[in-house]
């Protein structure tokens, strides 16, 4: 069995799937690692490291002509669907539930899809595999690190002989695996960090990395399931903003992570918190898309400085910027869901034995024999028209619909 690795082509992306340290693991398990030219060299990862490890380097062509399993960071693009053929598969963070014409089109090619986005998080035997954790983690770092980069003064106190600079206020809005690293990543850079979550949970979580955490009046408290959030009602985050206005306008620094699963980044950060925040603060909105982030006014991908002087930086992939760690991180999620998927075949006859009984394939797999096989996937593409908008190229496809429980189309990114 051939396992590939692509070149990413994502605009900024410069991560790679796999880095030569997992190579050996896979090649002892029976595999064969193949790899495009100049996979890793955004990652650091030289191809003569690739080589060493035990894999072999490959032209595009010959790879997609090859390959039983692509290993891709993010979605293929439109050039490596056409590629694709029945009988392959490809194994990334394909984001089914946003792009769910992804997973129409694998099926329609008879392509097997497997997300890793899907992963149940909470299952102990799945935490290996958790790119979203992995991933989360690395961009909640570099948060801190942009907004630092982007702060006219210092994050800590200084005391020189030229005077005294007090230490940059900084409160992290949502407090997940990103922002409890960004809370971290700023506390070690000095700065006075506070944090805010609507899960109650995250109160000593935010406390135990010495930071303090901001308890509103109008307290709501809106653990979901998963130890995700649920989505807050209208009164609730009307009541959240207001609350919320007073403590960002006295804060230098604020970051924002706050996300709901399968739901539109909720606004924390109002156009008036914004205008009562002083000239030369800094927002860095991780939420921000463009459906809208946790930030009025914020723009993915793009910096905007406002007429009261707060930079707003729409901060998009920021796990990319750091490439060579998430890639390392990344490559040992994938090879051990890649191992997983091909456990119960025999050795010297490996193949990807789907069976979406398995808990952990129920949530990853999207598409297989020429269906969308997941079930919260599948419900989405039902709900859309059936053609496509105009210059949406994918095509409709059959796709099973397994039994569902009510309350499902809200569903999260495990899908359950
Ligand atoms: P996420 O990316 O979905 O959301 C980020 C944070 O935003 C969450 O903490 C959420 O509570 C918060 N949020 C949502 N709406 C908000 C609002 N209106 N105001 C303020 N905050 C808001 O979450 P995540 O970082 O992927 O993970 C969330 C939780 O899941 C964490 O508790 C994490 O520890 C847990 N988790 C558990 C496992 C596991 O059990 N293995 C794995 C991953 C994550």
């Amino acid at each position: 069995m051939k396992v590939a690795v692509v070149k990413e082509s994502a605009p900024g992306e410069r991560r790679v799937a796999l880095v030569p340290e997992t190579v050996p693991k896979l090649v002892q398990a029976g595999l064969e690692v193949i790899v495009e030219e100049g996979a890793g060299d955004a990652a650091w990862f030289p191809d003569a490291t690739y080589t060493a490890a035990g894999a072999t380097i490959t032209t595009l062509a010959a790879l997609y002509a090859e390959a039983d399993v692509i290993l891709t960071v993010t979605r293929p693009d439109e050039a490596a669907l056409g590629r694709l053929r029945a009988g392959q598969a490809v194994i990334g963070l394909l984001s089914p539930l946003t792009d769910p014409q992804l997973a129409a089109a694998l099926a329609e090619r008879g392509v097997t899809a497997v997300s890793l986005d899907g992963l149940p998080r909470t299952l102990s035997r799945a935490q290996g595999m958790d790119a979203l954790t992995s991933q989360a983690n690395v961009a909640g770092y570099k948060a801190a690190l942009v907004a630092a980069d982007a702060y006219g003064r210092f994050f800590p106190l200084l005391i020189t002989a030229a005077g005294t600079a007090r230490p940059a206020k900084l409160l992290v809005l949502g407090a997940g695996v990103a922002g409890l690293q960004a809370i971290g990543t700023a506390r070690r850079l000095g700065a006075q960090v506070s944090g805010y979550d609507v899960r109650p949970a995250s109160k000593g979580e935010v406390q135990s990395l010495g930071a303090s955490f901001i308890e509103l009046t109008a307290a709501v408290s809106a653990a979901g399931e998963g130890g995700y959030a649920r989505e807050l009602t209208a009164e609730e985050r009307d009541a959240q903003q207001a609350e919320l206005a007073g403590h960002i306008a006295r804060q230098d620094v604020v970051i924002t992570t706050a996300q709901v699963p399968g739901r539109r980044p909720p606004l924390l950060v109002t156009a008036d918190a914004v205008r009562a925040m002083n000239p030369g603060s800094v927002i860095v909105d991780m939420g921000a898309s463009p459906l809208g982030g946790n930030v009025a006014g914020s723009v993915a991908g793009e910096t905007v400085v406002t007429e009261n002087g707060v930079t707003v930086i729409g901060a998009q992939n920021l796990a990319a910027a750091v490439p060579t760690a998430a890639s390392n991180a990344y490559s040992r999620n994938i090879s051990a869901l890649l191992l997983h998927l091909i456990s119960t075949s025999a050795p010297e006859e490996r193949a990807l034995s789907v069976d979406t009984t398995d808990d952990i394939q129920a949530g990853v797999v999207v598409a297989h024999g020429g269906e969308v096989v997941h079930p919260a996937v599948a419900k989405l593409l039902d709900a859309e028209p059936d053609s496509p908008p105009p210059g949406e190229t994918a095509p409709r496809t059959p796709r099973s619909t397994p039994a569902r429980t009510e309350g499902e189309a809200d569903v999260d990114r495990a899908g359950h």
